[in-house]
């Protein structure tokens, strides 16, 4: 059998959060709509598989033809294809009857999700014990989805708020939602870059007592300030972990990981890539550094991520930011106690609602055909 690739169909569609999200540091509202761009591939034989990709149509057009096999080297898209890599696995891990974890090579994952939802929600009320209510309440709704795991976003100082009524807010957010999910669960936190380092020694000195996990892009990640606040952190007998690389980071901040001065590697899910991550991954399990990739506005890059814990010891936490898409039944997928229930499905354990995808595509999208 040959299942060549005969049909692609690409088209964005939108997806709505739980729960609008309010700003960060750095940016205004996030908002709760997610757009995301979907390409389906069929095969001569009537075979599909889609995932998030982002390729042009002229790059799409290279894949037709195709037989699926030739695209694979052991479970892993060959390079050339990279830009496809996500309806390929999911086509390929369904034609092979297996989850993309263990189409992949893998186990499969026992990875947590956190909550990431905790934005500034509160900037229109001017009482910080109200705001750290606000954000309180956030934290336990997110409980009741299941999550263990909260991440709060700080750094209201940085922009929105004038600096010190900023911070001041931050310390009683932080606390407020370390008292309502009590001390097992897992608190992290994000600064998306806004604050400095004597900023950062103040607010985790007065959090102190919030025993928070990670902080997350305390400031624009600089090797000379992380040795610094590494050093720091020991002489307080402080255990909380530092996290970065998202967005526009550092070329070095790979190698500032192997150094020892960053715990946690954050580089985005989708704009890595899935076996790029996995080869980045098997390095840093080998050296014992996290992974948790940014998959924040992805729409569907939480569960992509889950699959890859699969294969990466050390993601720990799935970043869940997912979004309710009227084309992807999602409800395979479960996050009960803290832990995600990776679907044992083919593929990425995600069904398409293929007559709302065509629709999607007869709207806004394309179709190319062999
Ligand atoms: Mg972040």
């Amino acid at each position: 059998m040959d299942p060549g690739i005969t049909r692609i169909d690409v088209a964005t569609i939108e997806g709505k959060r739980p729960r609008a999200a309010g700003s960060n540091a750095r940016l205004g509202n996030h908002g709760d709509t997610v757009r995301l761009p979907l390409v389906r591939l069929t095969t001569a034989d009537g075979a599909t598989g889609f995932g998030r990709c982002a390729a042009s149509e002229e790059q799409l057009r290279s894949l037709l033809g195709k037989p699926v096999p030739e695209l694979f080297d052991d479970g892993r898209v060959e390079a050339e294809w990279l830009p496809f890599e996500l309806p390929l696995l999911d086509l390929a891990a369904r034609l092979a009857g297996q989850p993309v974890y263990a189409f992949a090579g893998g186990e499969r994952p026992q990875v947590r999700s956190y909550d990431t939802s905790l934005y500034f929600d509160d900037l229109h009320l001017a009482d910080d014990g109200a705001a750290a209510n606000l954000i309180a309440g956030e934290a336990r709704d997110g409980w009741d989805l299941g999550h263990r795991a909260f991440k709060i976003k700080v750094g209201r100082g940085a922009r929105h708020l004038p600096l010190e009524a900023g911070t001041v807010r931050d310390i009683a957010v932080i606390r407020a939602v370390r008292e309502v999910v009590g001390p097992e669960a897992t608190v992290m936190i994000d600064a998306n870059n806004g604050w400095n380092l004597n900023l950062t020694k103040r607010v985790l000195t007065e959090t102190a007592g919030a025993n928070l996990h990670w902080i997350e892009e305390a400031f624009h990640e600089d090797n000379v300030l992380y040795a610094d606040l590494k050093e720091w952190l020991t002489a307080e007998a402080l255990a909380v972990r530092i996290a970065d690389g998202e967005g526009a980071a550092h070329p070095a901040l790979a190698d500032w990981a192997r150094a020892g001065l960053i715990d946690v590697v954050q580089y985005n899910i989708f704009a890595r890539g899935f076996d790029r991550w996995r080869q980045l991954g098997s390095d840093l399990d080998a050296i014992g550094v996290e992974t948790s990739p940014h998959t924040y506005g992805g729409g569907v890059s939480g569960y992509v991520t889950a699959h890859l814990a699969g294969v990466v010891a050390g993601l720990q936490f799935v970043e869940w930011d997912v979004a309710a898409f009227a084309e992807i039944d999602t409800s395979a997928w479960v996050i009960r106690n803290g832990l995600v229930e990776v679907p044992g499905t083919p593929g990425f354990g995600l069904e398409l609602d293929d007559r709302a995808f065509d629709a999607a595509v007869a709207h806004s999208g394309v179709t190319l055909r062999q």
